[in-house]
């Protein structure tokens, strides 16, 4: 993309005036090509997460989930409901054609409505906690952050006797606070695709994070279910400075799982614990700012760690 591409773009798009409120301004800017240096490394993050989300407001435009969560069975009704809708919404596809989109459709939401239904966990005993670790614990890390287990975490996971009390570290990460919490050094299961979401209790979907991960992770999906702004905090030498929501780093970490410095590091989340790091460093820290690095190529220094007592203030809610 060239110069005059890139400065149109941000001449129409940039800007959050009285043009949000008017609806001809609003086609300029959706009409746009995004510019691929807009969206960055996180580029497959941010549109796959968009299309998501857009595709889930599609569905449920045409026939709301939430309706049939206490009544099923219930996929007559929804076929019914999205069949007197399609004449509107496709309108334009051949009429034998429709038929199999009503169906389609229809399956999709009825497969929402079963996630949405409340289902009982399973409570994990001892003979599952020990399968997953036999299969994922070799490394003894979590899968979305690469954190090392503690002997006290390993020893209260697999219900042994406690042979060594937890550490708790003097000071923290403040772009991933991992450790202002007990639970933070947990070892936890965590369903890849989330229970609440209909993600299933099989060991395929299942794996070892730590209580941090997993608390921030819960039932997300997307990087936009979360505010779209960063937080702000003060930083006790930098002053202020914005801080990205922990879902978006679990969910860059997870995704990216490797250190992204330009020279190349072999540093992953199988042999190390990683976190963010700006790419620009004056920018704020929004999904686009976020880089997964490794301890040794960080480009924010000493200036990262923080005490225990500072990051607890800065991370007051
Ligand atoms: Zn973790
Ligand atoms: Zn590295």
């Amino acid at each position: 993309m060239d110069f005059d591409a890139i400065s149109s773009f941000l001449e129409k798009s940039a800007g959050r005036g009285e043009n949000v409120w008017q609806l001809n301004s609003l086609s300029a800017i959706a009409n746009h090509r995004i510019p691929d240096v807009v969206t960055g490394i996180q580029d497959t993050l941010l549109r796959a997460d968009m299309t998501t989300l857009w595709t889930q407001w599609f569905l449920e435009s045409i026939c709301d989930p939430e309706r049939f969560v206490e009544r099923y069975p219930c996929y007559s009704h929804i076929v019914h409901a999205v069949n007197a809708e399609a004449p509107l919404i496709f309108a334009t596809v051949d009429i034998n054609k429709r038929e199999e989109l009503v169906k389609q459709i229809s399956r999709l939401i009825n497969d929402e409505v079963r996630r949405r239904q409340s289902r009982k966990r399973t409570a994990f005993d001892l003979r599952i906690k020990q399968y997953l670790w036999d299969v994922y614990g070799s490394e003894h890390r979590c899968w979305i952050c690469g954190y090392q287990f503690s002997r006290w975490a390993i020893d209260k996971f697999l219900e042994r006797t406690i042979s060594e009390e937890l550490r708790i570290p003097q000071f923290i990460d403040y772009l991933k606070p991992h450790g202002l919490n007990k639970r933070d050094f947990q070892i936890e299961i965590d369903h890849v695709f989330p229970f609440a979401e209909g993600g299933d209790e099989k060991p395929e979907n299942l794996r070892l994070a730590c209580g941090w991960c997993n608390s921030h992770k819960a039932g997300r999906l997307s990087i936009y279910d979360v505010a779209a702004q960063p937080l702000i905090a003060l930083h006790p030498q930098k002053g202020t400075v914005s801080i990205p929501h922990p879902f978006w780093v679990v969910r860059v970490l997870s995704l990216r799982r490797h250190c992204e410095h330009e020279k190349g590091c072999s540093k992953a989340l199988e042999n190390s614990e990683l976190t963010v790091t700006p790419r620009h460093p004056d920018g704020s820290m929004n999904p686009t700012n976020l880089r997964v690095t490794c301890i040794e190529h960080d480009s924010i220094g000493s200036a990262r760690l923080v005490s225990r007592l500072v990051g607890g203030q800065m991370w007051k809610k």
